[in-house]
């Protein structure tokens, strides 16, 4: 990753000119409240301290060039006829923000925007929403837009939906948007409502990549998904109030099991769980009960594993390493599941050894390599520097 002096320099080498600003949005990683935002549920994020930075520059005409340097490729389009480019596909985050901010009649000129990361792809730390994010920041800077906060968020968020094809939920973007330093966000999926929650700095937050990642992701996610909705349909015959299952107390499930088959009811039953266990968390952080949270996290993670099946055998193994750790206050798979990451919230003296052990404790049991980051909560979009 380049500091913002190289980003100026290769900014200028590239496009011939020095950028007029530097942004930076960062990734995400959620603490716990996993597959609960579709169903009008909570969720407990937090921004991280790595972020994706853009360097940019407003042109006179109205092309917009642009250059990644992870994946050392460039693409230029013009704003008056944004269409999917399917041999660059990273190119389509940057169309899809333009596309946006034209669909609701702004004024947008050109640029020239260079992009550098932190933020490693496909590692369950959401670069897309970061990419998407910095993006919509750095053009409404240029071009005196004022689309900030929540905006932001939903602008990024119909980018990926709309122009990208993937139905995203808000909580990547809603994070690189508004993530706050030093706390997370008790985020209501329902009406977008947030609460943030400071986070102890006697805790640290460890994110580590298993290093698989399953093809079968985006079948599986929506047969969640449908199953969420089937239970919904069931239950109506007997609660015909509820709109999701964010409306069923898990006593409310259980007293109504016999409506729905077996595999129907553990879906539910981990939504449910999950939704009660992710305001619990919120609860012990704000008390500072880091033994409390940790063991939600535990629970969240056999839910996931048993009821919600979305976990591999790698995910369970690190988790299962992280409990035996000293300093782990409690460990679970993060993101939709089916690879990527686990989350563990560790004590601040023990988090180095955690992570050494970690990774090597890893390559012993299964032979492979896992990455680790070892994250502090930090803030959202922001300028870096003007030039
Ligand atoms: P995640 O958001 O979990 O990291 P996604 O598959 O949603 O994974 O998004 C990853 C995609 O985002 C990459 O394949 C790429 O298209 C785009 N992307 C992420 N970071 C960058 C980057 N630094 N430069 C260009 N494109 C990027
Ligand atoms: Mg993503």
């Amino acid at each position: 990753m380049l500091d913002v002096h190289q980003l100026h320099d290769a900014f200028a080498a590239r496009f011939g000119a020095p950028p007029q600003l530097v942004v930076r949005a960062p990734g995400r990683v959620n603490l716990i409240g996993e597959h609960t935002d579709y169903n009008e549920g909570f969720v407990l994020p937090i921004a991280i301290d790595r972020a994706t930075f853009i360097a940019a520059r407003a042109r006179l005409d109205r092309t917009v060039r642009v250059y990644s340097v992870q994946f050392s490729a460039d693409d230029a389009f013009s704003l008056d006829q944004i269409e999917r480019n399917p041999h660059q596909p990273w190119s389509n985050y940057v169309r899809g923000v333009a596309k946006g901010i034209l669909a609701r009649d702004l004024p947008l000129a050109g640029a020239d925007l260079l992009i550098d990361s932190e933020v490693p792809p496909g590692a369950g730390l959401s670069s897309s929403a970061a990419l998407e994010v910095a993006v919509a920041y750095a053009l409404q800077l240029l071009n005196r837009l004022d689309l900030l906060g929540e905006e932001l968020a939903l602008l990024a968020q119909g980018a990926e939906q709309s122009f990208v094809g993937m139905q995203c939920g808000i909580m990547d973007q809603f994070m690189a948007a508004l993530g706050r330093a030093g706390h997370a966000l008790l985020l209501d999926c329902r009406d977008l409502s947030y609460r943030p929650i400071p986070v102890s700095p006697q805790a640290r937050v460890v994110v580590c990549d298993s290093g698989v990642r399953h093809s079968l992701v985006g079948s599986e996610y929506n047969e969640r998904r449908a199953a969420c909705e089937e239970a919904v349909r069931l239950l109506r015959a007997r609660l015909p109030r509820i709109a999701a299952l964010r409306d069923v107390a898990p006593a409310q499930l259980e007293a109504n099991a016999d409506l729905l088959p077996l595999v129907i009811l553990r879906r539910a039953r981990h939504v449910v769980t999950e939704i009660e266990r992710t305001l619990a968390a919120a609860a012990a952080l704000e008390h500072g009960d880091l033994p409390r949270f940790g063991a939600l996290m535990d629970a969240s993670h056999a839910s996931l594993r048993d009821d919600y099946q979305v976990s591999t055998p790698e995910l369970d193994t690190l988790v299962e390493i992280a409990r035996s750790l000293p300093g782990c206050y409690g460990s679970r798979l993060t993101g939709g599941g089916f690879g990527g990451s686990t989350v563990s919230l560790v004590a601040e003296g023990s988090v180095e050894r955690f992570a050494a052990d970690l990774v090597a404790g890893y390559h012993k049991r299964l032979g492979r390599e896992a990455h680790v980051l070892i994250c502090t909560p930090s803030e959202g979009a922001r300028l870096v520097a003007t030039f």
